[in-house]
């Protein structure tokens, strides 16, 4: 599969634009990507063709939207090879998938004393959730270390599991410093000691193959707007015993089989798991995203954007008191750092005055910048429609501005 970047470019219409009457250069892909000309077609396509409420009227336009919702269920679990489409659930983005799993897991399997082990350099949307979790069941969380370089310290497992330990959650890929956890070997792990293991995924599913049944994780979660689909959608896979065993997250229309005021039954998987109209046309666009991610190709995807992070990485390090934070070699195109005596947010509001979007802050990543004893740092992440052209735009911005302090 050839890899046109020109015309990958013109798929995308935001990209082309001035901000501040500068080139608009878009380095803010972690937090949220932008979506090609194909994937706002089909989201327009719902609403003038076939939008209807879905799994319930029999009638063609909600027969129509029924079809295509279930139709992307089907891609999603072609994209991460589940099983089978009632172990993929749909929910509003990774966050939900993820408070979900936490409270329906930790029903079904925590109690009193349990321990849930959380990595330290995990979004607070995968501590807080288990946090909340712990607090209702009496159960505590356990910190995995990571290194200056920010690898997982996982030599550590052995000595902090033990026979409370229930689960142990980590991102796949680190929003922050963009290290790619090696989950198929925690997976082992923990399941050589009877444990389970979620792995939130935002960061690693649009940039990597993914391989459920491969890597052996009970759980994984995602967003479709960080993967150039709409905002509004996630997924949450999970293994379909557990899911069996786990009581509904939300009770509502479509997770139900039977409601009597006496006691009400359950529906099956995934339905049990989707109170309520979902977001039906952002499900139908996500199928769109997913095409146009196998248009390109997943592997022209990664080539990409390994060059431009060893690009980025390797013109960065020019600058005078630049550090970057994240330095071991398994890597996706993220890239965090700090430029000594400047705030990073002063850098990032001057960049974006010269049409450079960056993220500054803690990167909801308090407990890691707690780590390096940082207020935050400025992030560069990258997409597959970036260029090396661009990151030199960046570097000589980011000169500019660091001779104005
Ligand atoms: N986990 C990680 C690693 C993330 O980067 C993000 C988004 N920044 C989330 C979870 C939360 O995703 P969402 O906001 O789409 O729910």
């Amino acid at each position: 599969m050839s890899f046109d970047i020109e015309q990958i470019r013109r798929d995308f219409p935001i990209l082309h634009q001035k901000i501040y009457n500068r080139r608009l250069i878009y380095f803010d892909n972690a937090a949220t990507t932008q979506r090609p000309q194909q994937v706002i077609d089909a989201l327009n396509r719902t609403y003038i063709e076939y939008y209807g409420n879905i799994h319930r009227a029999a009638h063609f336009l909600a027969d129509k939207a029924t079809e295509a919702y279930e139709e992307t269920r089907e891609k999603v679990r072609g994209l991460i090879n589940a099983p089978a489409r009632e172990q993929v659930i749909f929910t509003k983005g990774t966050t939900e998938s993820i408070n979900l799993a936490a409270f329906s897991y930790g029903e079904a399997f925590v109690g009193e004393g349990d321990e849930i082990i959380v990595s330290e350099m995990e979004h607070h949307s995968n501590i807080v959730p288990w946090q909340l979790m712990a607090g209702r069941k009496g159960a505590k969380i356990v910190m995995l270390p990571i290194d200056d370089d920010g690898r997982l310290k996982i030599e550590l497992l052995d000595s902090l599991i033990n026979e409370h330990t229930r689960l142990i959650t980590c991102a796949h890929v680190s929003n922050v410093l963009g290290t790619i956890n090696p989950v198929k070997k925690i997976a082992e792990t923990a399941h050589a000691h009877g444990i389970h293991i979620f792995v939130d995924g935002a960061q690693a599913a649009p940039h990597l193959k993914i391989d459920v049944q491969d890597m052996n994780v009970d759980f994984y979660a995602f967003s479709a707007h960080k993967m150039y689909g709409p905002n509004g959608v996630g997924v949450l896979y999970g293994k379909r015993e557990l899911l069996e065993q786990m009581p509904p997250y939300q009770g509502g229309g479509e997770m139900i089989s039977e409601v009597r005021f006496a006691g009400t039954t359950y529906n099956e998987l995934p339905y049990k798991f989707e109170a309520g109209t979902p977001n039906i046309s952002g499900v139908i666009a996500f199928g769109a995203a997913i095409d146009y991610l196998g248009s390109v190709g997943i592997e022209n995807i990664a080539n990409q954007e390994k060059t431009l992070l060893a690009y980025a990485t390797k013109r960065l390090m020019e600058i005078p008191g630049i550090k970057i934070y994240g330095t071991q070699p398994e890597k996706s195109g993220v890239i965090s750092f700090n430029v000594e005596g400047i705030h990073p947010f002063d850098l990032g509001t001057m960049l974006d005055k010269m049409g450079i979007a960056v993220r500054t802050g803690h990167h909801c990543a308090d407990p890691l910048m707690q780590h390096f004893n940082i207020p935050g740092t400025v992030r560069a992440s990258f997409a597959f429609y970036n260029t090396p052209e661009e990151i030199d735009l960046f570097i000589d911005a980011l000169k500019k501005v660091i001779a104005l302090f």
